[in-house]
């Protein structure tokens, strides 16, 4: 049976209910690679599902500085109200939760887990030339990161880097080591507003990348009202 494979919710509950019911039936348990808060307006309410439904989980860098005591230096303005904003909302036991998870890389039934990269969970891995550097430091065939926001990935080989298309369903193939991002639940920046998740099928050893349509104007309406930053509500829309 799948696993789920979902990151960046980003305490967005339209999107990640979107995400539950699209996938309702077709996986047997839950992988979560962080960023459960932070840009949205329902933190809580995600923090506690993850604590209720995640297999697994590791932490990601909204999760620790909206939890923690790290300074907000490198976040810009809207992540940093957003912070600010979520510190705040945060009940303790959402608090504690958050402070609780694991840093990746997490080995899990055969793959790994990161938030950004295998050496830096704060490191964008956008384009081939991110990707390249990190093959000496993948462990096992299939790492799993978010962070980016990004729906895709990328197979590398020692003298090569191949895109893979989230079109396609991307099969395993054990002469290669593959980072696969399944994109962000709950703030889309790959242009497409549509919720982003994946399905991995270890006995299949191929991953299945999906989008879910869901209602945008509540989830940046609550935003709004919360008194987060307009320009969070407005890129729910764009997906960027
Ligand atoms: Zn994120």
């Amino acid at each position: 049976m799948p696993f789920l494979i979902v990151s960046d919710i980003h305490a967005n509950l339209e999107a990640h209910q979107a995400v539950l019911a699209d996938a309702h039936g077709k996986y047997d348990r839950i992988v979560c690679l962080g960023d459960l808060v932070g840009y949205g307006a329902d933190p809580n309410a995600i923090v506690d599902w993850a604590r209720e439904n995640a297999a697994v989980i590791i932490r990601g860098n909204h999760d620790r500085v909206s939890a923690g005591p790290d300074g907000l230096e490198s976040f810009n303005p809207a992540a940093q109200s957003s912070t600010i904003w979520t510190r705040n909302a945060l009940l303790p036991e959402s608090r504690e939760y958050l402070q609780r998870l694991p840093r990746g890389p997490l080995p899990y039934e055969g793959v790994d887990l990161v938030h950004g990269s295998p050496v830096d969970e704060d490191e964008y891995v956008v384009t081939s030339s991110d990707a390249a550097p990190l093959l000496a430091h993948l462990e096992a065939p299939l790492t799993f990161f978010g962070h980016t926001h990004r729906q895709g990935g990328f197979r590398l080989a020692r003298r090569s880097v191949t895109f893979l298309a989230t079109a396609r369903r991307v099969e395993v193939e054990p002469k290669y080591f593959y980072l696969v991002n399944p994109g962000s639940v709950g703030q889309p920046r790959d242009g497409d507003p549509r919720a982003a998740y994946a399905l991995y099928s270890p006995e299949e050893r191929a991953v299945e990348f999906r989008r879910v349509a869901y209602d945008v104007g509540r989830a940046a309406a609550k935003i709004r009202a919360a008194g987060l930053p307009d320009f969070l509500a407005a890129r729910l829309h764009e997906g960027l």
